[in-house]
């Protein structure tokens, strides 16, 4: 572990996550959203696998926004990411929130399940969520769900400050 900078972290792969994904399709895109607490100064994390954390968060968002896209009869629907951080008494949160396509309630409990996917073969393996969870629970943090099916999805990542 070593003193990391979380909004840093989170900016760097919000970008690299964007970027990686219109060179792949140019008619990807998703209005991106940040709010980073200043008051946030570094914590103690292993920097790749929080990186890989909020990675596979933010490339589940987009493609959940994106398959919203693909299927809405409406032009009015505005793809949005939003990534923000807040410091709280005893712990930072990384919040993740989509306006994506939404989790159905009865698949909720597996989403965090190894190989649990939704996706066509080729498109997702099922053990982004599953890796994320072990990571942040190494790190005895918490890894959250919240979501509205249709509306969008929010994870949120609470790490202990000590
Ligand atoms: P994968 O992305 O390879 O399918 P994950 O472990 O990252 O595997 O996610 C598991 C499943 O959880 C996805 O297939 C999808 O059904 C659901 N999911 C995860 N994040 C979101 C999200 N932001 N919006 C909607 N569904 C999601
Ligand atoms: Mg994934």
């Amino acid at each position: 572990k070593e003193p990391t900078d979380i909004n840093k972290l989170a900016d760097e792969y919000l970008r690299l996550a964007y970027h990686g994904l219109r060179a792949k399709d140019k008619s990807f895109n998703a209005q991106l959203e940040t709010d980073f607490d200043e008051n946030i100064k570094t914590l103690n994390v292993v920097p790749q696998d929080i990186g890989r954390v909020i990675l596979n968060l933010i490339t589940n968002a987009f493609y959940a926004v994106d398959e919203k896209k693909s299927n809405s009869e409406s032009k009015d629907f505005k793809p949005t990411v939003s990534v923000s951080t807040i410091k709280l008494k005893d712990t930072i949160e990384i919040i993740i929130k989509d306006n994506g396509n939404g989790i159905p309630e009865n698949i909720l409990d597996k989403i965090f399940q190894p190989f649990f996917t939704t996706k066509p073969t080729g498109k997702g393996t099922g053990l982004g969520l599953s890796m994320s969870y072990d990571i942040i629970r190494a790190h005895n943090g918490k890894l959250q769900v919240e979501s509205k099916d249709k509306e969008g999805t929010t994870f949120t990542v609470s790490l202990p400050k000590t």
